[in-house]
């Protein structure tokens, strides 16, 4: 299977990786699914919408503050510096719904970000927007407009970034071989990023130590983690 998926990454012109919290776990940032997965002890609707944020934002910062606490004091790991050892083979572009920053901190130079970044804020009236990296000890913290801030992630019930979204489709459309990594592909709509690559005819490829709702979409699959997997793949490709 390795050696398939490497001949194929061979040929490729651009490829692209769809990139989940999966990829972060390794570097010890638990995941939303899974088995321990962070939606078993919290509960989503009181967390990760703008209406939970408006009637407790005390409560939802206090959550944000430990996550980018724990996200300030990760590493990015083996998976995330393979995908940047690929970038000088081949473009590579990273499609991530993740909010970590792991991978720009890997090194990774075309990364769009489809859910945001934890470690940027925003006001929730005003144009602020900063990237703030520490935690604030008064919470909610307030803009200079009066105006609490808030964590420049993307909630549920929220639209994507429309000019990030954009080019991530334009992406996955060009890919010769998408490579899918640490994402259950539960979350609409960076889920249908496959589909359009498909379009393209591209080869899709799953690494993941669980089967998702789209394994049988894949023309290849993994079954292991990221950062076991990818350092492995890439030193098969480079023989
Ligand atoms: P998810 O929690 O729904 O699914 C995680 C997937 O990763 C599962 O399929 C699981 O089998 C797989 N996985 C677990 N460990 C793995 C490993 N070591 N290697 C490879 N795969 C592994 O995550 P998702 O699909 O990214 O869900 C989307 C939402 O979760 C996004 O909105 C994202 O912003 C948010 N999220 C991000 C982070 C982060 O930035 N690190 C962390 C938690 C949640």
């Amino acid at each position: 299977m390795f050696d398939q998926i490497a001949e194929k990454l061979r040929n490729a012109k651009k490829i692209v990786f769809t990139t989940g919290a999966g990829i972060s776990q390794e570097s010890g940032i638990p995941t939303f699914r899974g088995k321990d997965g962070l939606w078993r002890n919290y509960d989503a609707m009181k967390l990760a919408t703008i209406d939970a944020f408006y009637e407790n934002p005390k409560l939802v910062w206090e959550w944000y503050n430990e996550r980018r606490q724990n996200i300030f004091e990760a590493e990015p790991n083996l998976g995330h510096k393979a995908i940047v050892e690929l970038e000088k083979f081949s473009q590579v572009v990273v499609l991530t719904q993740n909010i970590d920053g792991l991978h720009q901190r890997a090194g990774s130079s075309k990364v769009l970000e489809l859910h945001g970044s934890i470690v940027k804020i925003k006001c929730t009236v005003c144009d602020y927007k900063d990237e703030i990296l520490y935690n604030f000890s008064e919470i909610p913290p307030l803009c200079k407009c009066g105006n609490i801030l808030r964590p420049d992630v993307v909630w549920f019930g929220e639209g994507l970034p429309q000019d990030v979204w954009q080019q991530a489709i334009d992406h996955a459309k060009s890919c010769d071989v998408m490579v899918i990594t640490g994402t259950s592909l539960v979350v609409s709509p960076a889920n249908t990023l496959p589909i359009y690559a498909k379009q393209n005819n591209a080869t899709l490829v799953e690494i993941n130590p669980d089967e998702t709702i789209m394994t049988s979409e894949m023309d290849l699959s993994i079954r292991s983690t990221s950062a076991t997997a990818l350092p492995e793949l890439v030193s098969i490709f480079k023989k």
